[in-house]
């Protein structure tokens, strides 16, 4: 990262914070101020959401919406063993206010989403028996991508999630070398292509025989998560773990 684009991405922090501290009380969701709340998301608004919960498959956290009284199974992609990373999870389905909320986060500089989102990341990350990471680790952006928007909302959310862990964080061991078109047009098999040799491990003494927690935004197909397990994974990463806030079905 530029040192102007963290300085910027500090100070827009720090004003967040600032805000935060000026207004603690009030729903991420709904605006609504509720002086006895302690967290970022009012009762109302976390029952709207679309949390995900079983039946799922215990590794990549697709869940099954079709079959709501099926226990947890293996899902088709998991059977015929696509994935590299060990498991996965996403807080919510692709929907509603949390979808927004990446959105301005993502698209119109709201940085201060940041926080009430990593809270999701963290509440599926304690209801979660797979990891035992050593390290948190971002899906990251292309140098180009990141100076066009300033900031990586993915390492925003790692570095939060980290802190509230006590995990250590590295924004810069995960490199993405490779200029990617946006994969939201793309079908499964062009996305395949598009991310195949997209990243590299820039220390990889950070990464062998770690377990590393990637963090991104949204699992969409799961390719970008599954390119940076894979590389991650031949620079001898013990175990690749990966959380999403939201989760996105294909139709
Ligand atoms: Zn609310
Ligand atoms: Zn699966």
């Amino acid at each position: 990262m530029g040192r102007l684009s963290k300085i910027a991405e500090t100070a827009q922090l720090l004003g967040s914070t600032v805000l935060a501290l000026l207004f603690p009380k009030s729903c991420a969701g709904c605006g609504t101020i509720d002086r006895s709340l302690d967290r970022f998301w009012c009762d109302q608004c976390l029952g709207e959401m679309a949390f995900i919960g079983s039946p799922l498959c215990p590794v990549c956290g697709r869940p099954f919406l079709d079959a709501p009284d099926s226990s947890d199974h293996l899902c088709g992609e998991c059977l015929e063993s696509a994935f590299h990373f060990d498991s996965a999870r996403s807080a919510v389905l692709h929907l509603g206010i949390v979808r927004d909320r990446i959105h301005q986060l993502k698209f119109g500089g709201r940085l201060e989403w940041t926080t009430p989102l990593a809270e999701l990341l963290l509440k599926v990350y304690h209801g979660w028996d797979a990891a035992a990471p050593d390290l948190v680790l971002p899906v990251p952006l292309h140098t180009r991508r990141l100076r066009q928007r300033g900031f990586n909302q993915s390492g925003l959310l790692a570095r939060e999630l980290a802190q509230n862990l006590g995990l250590p964080v590295s924004l810069d061991s995960l490199a993405r070398k490779q200029w990617t078109e946006p994969q939201t047009r793309l079908n499964r098999h062009q996305r395949l292509k598009n991310v195949r040799g997209a990243f590299e491990v820039r220390r990889p003494e950070l990464v062998r025989g770690r377990r590393v927690l990637l963090v991104d935004d949204v699992f969409t197909t799961g390719e970008t998560l599954n390119e940076c397990a894979r590389t991650l994974k031949k620079k001898g990463a013990a175990g690749v773990y990966a959380l999403t806030v939201t989760r996105a079905l294909p139709d």
